[in-house]
C-alpha cells in the first residue's frame, strides 16, 4: 500500500512503483483485481517506456481513469534548477525534489554510446577525503522514483523517447553520482529493476555499472538480484592508508572487499577505480602491490586523475607518474586506462558533485512517498 495513502500526506508519486505496486494502488482506488493488473501494465508502459509525464498523455487508458490518476497521484518530473554544458559536451543538471532538496545528474556522451551518471543520495555519509560529495552531510536517501526521474528528465531533454526510426541516445547508466548506492539498497534496487525491465526503461544490465566504496555485505546480493557490472572505489592498497582515504575501510578492510569481488556472481571483469593522488598512493610500489592484490581476479583498473574542487587537500599525480603506474599494472595483464576527466570545467567530473543543501522551501510538497517495498537487507551500522 502506498505509504501516502496511509498517512494522507501528499499524493503518491507513481514513478518508482513496480507493476504490483501500481496494481495495488489502483485496487485501493476501487478497480477490480483483474482490471487493476491490466491497467497497471499499461500505466507501467506509459511511465517508463513511453515517458508520459501527465495522465492526459496516456491515451490508451480510459478517460475516467486518467482523471482519477490526475486527482489522486503525481507523475510529474522534478524541476530543472540549472543546466550546464562543458566544453567536452558533458552536461549536468541540478534537479529540485518535492521537498526542495537538490541532486545532480551528469550526461557523458562518447562516440558510440552515452552514459548517465545517476545520484542515489542527497549528500553522502561516508566522507572519503578526496571527494567533494563527501564534504556534504547526508541529507537523505533518494526514493526509487527520484532515482528513475533522473533518467526520465534527461530523456525528455534529449528527446530520447522511442521513435520508429532512431536508436536511443542514452545507452548506459553508471551509478556513480552523489551518494553510496549500497547504503540505499532498497530504493536503488527497486529503481534498477525497472531500468533493466524490457517493458520499463529497457536498458540492459550489461550497460549498467554500480560503483561502491565497499559496503561488503551488500555486494553479492546486488549481483544476484540486479546482475549489473561492478566497480569498486579502491584508491589504496594498504589498510592504513585506505582507512584514511576511504573510512568505510575501517569496517570492511581490503581483504574482505576483495573476497566479496571474487564471489560477485556476474561474469564480467570487476572495475577497480583508483584516484591518482600525488605522493599519496601513486608510487611504483603501490602499483606492484595492487597487482599482487588482484591476482586471480578478472579485473580492470580505471586510473582516475584526481579532480580538484575548492579547498581540496590533494593534488593530482603528474602525468609521468600516472604513466609509470599504469605500465606496471598493464604489464601484469590488467587493462588500466587512464580515465579522461569529463566535464571538469563545470564541476561535473568524478567526485566533484556537491549541491548546496537547500533550505526548506515553505511551499514545498512533502517528500515523494515511495510504495512499500521488499524489506531491505539486514540493517548495517556504518
Ligand atoms: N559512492 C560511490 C559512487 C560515487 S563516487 C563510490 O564511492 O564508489 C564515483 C567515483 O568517483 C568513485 O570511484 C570515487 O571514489 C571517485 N571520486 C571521488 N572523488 C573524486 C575526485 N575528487 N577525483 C576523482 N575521482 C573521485
Ligand atoms: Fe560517498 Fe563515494 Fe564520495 Fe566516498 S567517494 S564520499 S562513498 S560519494
Amino acid at each position: 500500500m502506498p505509504r501516502s495513502a496511509e498517512t494522507g500526506k501528499g499524493k503518491p508519486y507513481l514513478v518508482g512503483m513496480s507493476r504490483a505496486e501500481l496494481a495495488h494502488w489502483l485496487e485501493m482506488l476501487g478497480e477490480s483485481p483483474q482490471a487493476a493488473w491490466l491497467r497497471a501494465r499499461q500505466l507501467f508502459h506509459w511511465l517508463y517506456a513511453r515517458g508520459a509525464s501527465t495522465p492526459a498523455a496516456m491515451t490508451s487508458l480510459p478517460k475516467d481513469l486518467r482523471r482519477v490518476i490526475e486527482e489522486n497521484a503525481d507523475v510529474a518530473r522534478p524541476g530543472i534548477v540549472a543546466e550546464q554544458t562543458a566544453a567536452d559536451g558533458t552536461r549536468k543538471w541540478l534537479l529540485r525534489l518535492r521537498d526542495g532538496k537538490e541532486v545532480e545528474t551528469v550526461f557523458i556522451p562518447e562516440d558510440d554510446r552515452a552514459a548517465l551518471c545517476v545520484s542515489t543520495q542527497v549528500g553522502c555519509s561516508l566522507s572519503c577525503k578526496f571527494c567533494h560529495t563527501g564534504t556534504m552531510r547526508l541529507a537523505r536517501n533518494l526514493t526509487a522514483g527520484e532515482i528513475l526521474a533522473q533518467i526520465l528528465v534527461v530523456r525528455d531533454v534529449l528527446g530520447d523517447w522511442p521513435s520508429p526510426r532512431e536508436g536511443r541516445r542514452l545507452t548506459n547508466v553508471v551509478i556513480m553520482g552523489m551518494g553510496e548506492p549500497l547504503l540505499n539498497y532498497r530504493e536503488v534496487a527497486a529503481a534498477f529493476r525497472i531500468v533493466i525491465d524490457g517493458e520499463g526503461i529497457g536498458i540492459s544490465r550489461r550497460r549498467i555499472t554500480l560503483s561502491t566504496s565497499g559496503v561488503v555485505p551488500r555486494i553479492e546480493p546486488w549481483g544476484r538480484e540486479l546482475g549489473t557490472g561492478l566497480a569498486i572505489s579502491l584508491h589504496a592498497v594498504r589498510d592504513d592508508l585506505r582507512d584514511e582515504l576511504v573510512p568505510i575501510n575501517r569496517k570492511w578492510p581490503i581483504a574482505e572487499l576483495l573476497d566479496a569481488c571474487r564471489r560477485y556472481p556476474v561474469r564480467r571483469p570487476v572495475t577497480f577505480e583508483y584516484v591518482m593522488l600525488r605522493g599519496v598512493n601513486d608510487s611504483d610500489a603501490d602499483a606492484r602491490e595492487l597487482v599482487r592484490l588482484l591476482r586471480g581476479l578478472a579485473a580492470k583498473v580505471n586510473l582516475i586523475p584526481f579532480n580538484s574542487w575548492p579547498g581540496a587537500p590533494f593534488r593530482c599525480s603528474t602525468p609521468e607518474r600516472i604513466r609509470s603506474f599504469a605500465s606496471i599494472v598493464e604489464a601484469a595483464g590488467y587493462p588500466s586506462p587512464v580515465r579522461s576527466p569529463r566535464g571538469r570545467d563545470i564541476l561535473a567530473a568524478c567526485g566533484q558533485l556537491k549541491t548546496a543543501l537547500a533550505r526548506p522551501v515553505p511551499t514545498a510538497v512533502p517528500p515523494a512517498d515511495a510504495a512499500v517495498r521488499e524489506p531491505s537487507p539486514a540493517p548495517l551500522s556504518v
